[in-house]
């Protein structure tokens, strides 16, 4: 069952869009290469997505998998809540088999949503390269700015 809807959830899945929500992805097919988000990969990128095969590969740490592991990776969830975050994502219903999270797991997730917000606003923040935080500093930090009332 889980493996049945790991495979739907898969094929749903474009990889090199949804690791380009995390970082960078440059060229294509299987070419496609991107600075790796689990190790401070500063010039040449050293991840290396095959969207033909559904699989990634960094070169640099030797982490890789499909798209069900680049999500626990970059989400620090497990193979259930990755399942559900990539049928979302993609408008699949699993059913009620979908996993009920536990409080802790929540504030994790709630945690890294607010903290790559903050840092995608960062990005986005011109003066933020005037006020000295370099781009590669504020990205392997995962740095990140709040706004007013947030
Ligand atoms: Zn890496």
């Amino acid at each position: 069952m889980a493996s049945q809807a790991a495979a739907l959830v898969k094929e749903a899945t474009d990889l090199v869009g949804l690791i380009g929500e995390v970082t960078e992805v440059r060229g294509t097919g299987a070419a496609a290469k991107a600075l790796c988000p689990f190790h401070a990969d500063r010039d040449t990128p050293s991840l290396s997505v095959s969207a033909d095969k559904g699989v990634w590969h960094c070169f640099g740490c030797g982490l890789g998998g499909d798209a069900l592991d680049f999500v626990q990776q970059s989400q620090a969830v497990g193979f259930r809540e990755s399942l559900d975050i990539l049928a979302r994502r993609a408008g699949m219903d699993l059913g009620p088999s979908s996993v009920r999270r536990t409080r802790p797991q929540r504030l994790d997730r709630i945690r890294w949503q607010t903290s790559e917000f903050c840092h995608q606003l960062l990005r986005s923040d011109p003066s933020a390269a005037r006020r000295g935080m370099h781009r590669s500093v504020a990205r392997d930090l995962r740095t990140g700015r709040a706004r007013p009332g947030l």
